[in-house]
């Protein structure tokens, strides 16, 4: 967990990072240290899934998440109760859609999606300028993919669904199939090629299905340089001409990109929430 302390245009001025362990032992922890730094709003970024219906009883809430203890955690209700002040909440990768947008690779740019492809894939999307929310939030890490002819382990490892994208594609699932940590998979190797055949499945189902005119992807596995290349020429095939902009046909480069904000995407995110509601 990374507490971050800034202005209303996303300007960072002090962050401490502690290992995520109960709800029990973070929240008071949460509330102690902003309570210390005289603050006048809360943005909350968030792992998922949460409950983002503001009329709903558990609004504020993890819902089901399998991070051990934090199921059912009422983090908003608890945080904004123990500071007394403004408190916002969204998913931790709308809120990065939302600074990449403002202030990042995403500017100017008003349907955009925003991924990280970390242990775990997840996604925020702008669609009209807003992260969007809907019957719950998207979560673009368990769409269903067409596994690689060369897969050894096309079922993926996702324990609700076969062969959906954070199964087959983030971080534990290329850690798992080549049985190598992610900073020892080398340059060249075949992982990089069936890891690419996932995430343009991703880039052209987004494409076609939002019109989006930026693909912000982030995260650990997008530390291999020669991914993100790889990844916009086979989404280039995927899309086998179809889309009729000369901007999809000759510069993917332009659409699908690395974020502008690198790993302060969240924190910046959660700070552009608070000034929402202060
Ligand atoms: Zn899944």
């Amino acid at each position: 967990m990374t507490l971050t302390v800034g202005s209303e245009t996303g300007e960072i001025f002090e962050q401490i990072r502690m290992p995520t362990t109960t709800p029990e032992e973070m929240l008071p922890l949460v509330v102690d240290y902003f309570r210390g730094q005289n603050i006048y709003a809360l943005g909350i970024a968030c792992f998922g899934p949460l409950d983002l219906k503001p009329d709903s009883p558990s609004y504020g809430y993890i819902t089901t998440t399998p991070k051990p203890g934090w199921s059912d955690c009422p983090i908003l209700p608890v945080l904004r109760s123990g500071l007394g002040i403004p408190t916002a909440i969204d998913t931790d990768v709308n809120a990065a859609a939302l600074a990449e947008h403002r202030l990042g690779a995403g500017r100017g740019f008003d349907n955009m999606m925003y991924v990280t492809v970390s242990s775990g894939i997840g996604g925020g999307l702008i669609i009209g300028g807003q992260p969007v929310h809907g019957c719950m939030h998207p979560e673009v890490g368990h769409i269903l993919i067409q596994p690689h002819p060369q897969d050894p382990v096309p079922q993926g490892f996702c324990p609700y669904h076969p062969s959906c994208l954070e199964g087959l594609a983030d971080q534990h699932a290329m850690e798992k199939r080549w049985e190598l940590p992610l900073a020892e998979i080398p340059a060249g190797h075949p992982a990089w090629e069936i890891e690419a055949h996932y995430l343009s499945q991703l880039c052209m189902d987004t494409l076609m299905m939002v019109s989006a005119e930026r693909i912000i992807l982030g995260g650990s596995v997008m530390q291999q340089e020669t991914l993100l290349p790889m990844v916009r020429l086979q989404t280039q095939k995927l899309l086998n001409g179809y889309i009729a902009s000369d901007r999809v046909l000759r510069h993917m480069d332009d659409i699908i990109v690395a974020p502008g904000l690198g790993e302060d995407s969240i924190a910046v995110g959660a700070l552009l929430l608070a000034a929402e509601v202060a």
